[in-house]
């Protein structure tokens, strides 16, 4: 497309890394925006930096609540533009009645997320982190490495979207039988891929021998896995989270951990991960006392937020924002299914 320069779009980008900046320039050329990019998250204290912008785009840990948006409001801002696909920290009806359109990123790749919910999985229950660590130091004993066969065992997926229908499909490669559970089943896709919905949460949490979980935060979901859940769960079972961290009470998780019925955990999301995640605080100390017990168990793994980070990821994350930030300009539509409010 190519733009008249009377009407350039100025954002400005909160929380931006430099593989943002780069995949948000090269799915821009041509498109008219002028960039602002911050390295710092939006709060209603950072938000005045968004003077002159019609458009901020945000990530996940920036906190577009209410006092947040009304200070946006006043300076003009039209388009919160999320480059993410869950909105759980926006204040969806404070930016309607503030008239400010809210836009994420329906889908990009499922692929890069469902990789690396099975990427956790494979490294927890053979204990690759614990194995590389060990040749590294010249220890090549096989003590407390035993894994167990995924082939056969059952795996549970919470939530059959986008992301837990890719992972379900790749775990039935390795011959698990997949229960799932969604409000809303596809039996359809069910039919397909051999995987069997379970009519009820507690169903599928007492069968599993793999927990993962692929639903987006809401009031609802808030704390799915929890004291009561964990009690119901199979002793021995393994606990993948790469959808957001509030879906797991961490301190019914550490007991869990504690108590041995949870055999592993991998995390890609923490609860109280705003402000940690994404950050290089290996020079300082660590003030979540939470995380850090958590960071003592041999059997946790966590990554920081990663698991969309993929190169076709990026790049489709970069080209529906950069479509719907144009759209903004009301020339175009937005990407289908992007719209918030
Ligand atoms: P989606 O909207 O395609 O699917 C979500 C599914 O969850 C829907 O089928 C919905 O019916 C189901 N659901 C809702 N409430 C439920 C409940 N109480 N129990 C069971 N199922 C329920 O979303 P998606 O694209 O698959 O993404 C899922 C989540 O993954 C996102 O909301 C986001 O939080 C997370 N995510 C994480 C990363 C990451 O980098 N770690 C990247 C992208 C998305």
């Amino acid at each position: 497309m190519t733009w008249n320069p009377a009407s350039v779009i100025t954002a400005a980008v909160f929380d931006t890394k430099p593989y943002d900046r780069e995949a948000l320039q090269q799915a821009s050329a041509d498109h008219g925006i002028e960039w602002h990019f911050l390295e710092f998250r939006l709060t209603q204290d950072t938000a005045y930096a968004a003077k002159n912008a019609r458009v901020v785009c945000v990530f996940v840990n920036d906190q577009v609540d209410r006092p947040c948006l009304e200070v946006l409001a006043r300076q003009g801002v039209e388009l919160v533009a999320l480059r993410c696909t869950g909105f759980n920290n926006v204040d969806v009806e404070s930016a309607k009645e503030l008239k400010i359109t809210v836009t994420r990123v329906p889908a990009y790749s499922p692929h890069s997320v469902a990789e690396h919910a099975v990427a956790l999985l494979l490294t927890l229950n053979r204990k690759i982190h614990r194995a590389f660590n060990r040749v590294r130091e010249l220890n090549f004993s096989l003590n407390g490495l035993v894994g167990f066969d995924l082939y056969a065992k059952t795996a549970g997926i919470v939530g059959t979207g986008k992301i837990g229908r890719v992972t379900g499909q790749i775990l039935r490669g390795f011959g698990m039988r997949v229960l799932a559970y969604d409000p809303f089943p596809n039996h359809e896709w069910a039919k397909q891929t051999g995987v069997e919905y379970a009519e009820a949460p507690s169903v599928l949490l007492r069968n599993s021998d793999v927990i993962s979980l692929h639903t987006p935060l809401t009031p609802e979901t808030r704390h799915t896995i929890r004291a009561e859940t964990i009690e119901l769960m199979k002793p021995g079972s393994i606990l993948i989270n790469v959808s957001r961290g509030a879906l797991v009470d961490t301190k019914a998780l550490i007991k869990g951990l504690k108590s041995g019925r949870l055999a592993g955990v991998g995390l890609d999301v923490y609860e109280e991960e705003e402000g940690i995640f994404f950050e290089d605080l290996s020079g300082g100390v660590l003030h979540d006392d939470e995380l850090a017990r958590l960071l003592t168990f041999p059997n946790v793994l966590i990554t920081s937020h990663q698991a969309f980070l993929t190169d076709e990821a990026l790049t489709e994350i970069a080209r529906t924002t950069v479509a719907n930030i144009s759209a903004s300009g009301g020339q175009e539509s937005f990407v289908e299914g992007s719209v918030v409010t």
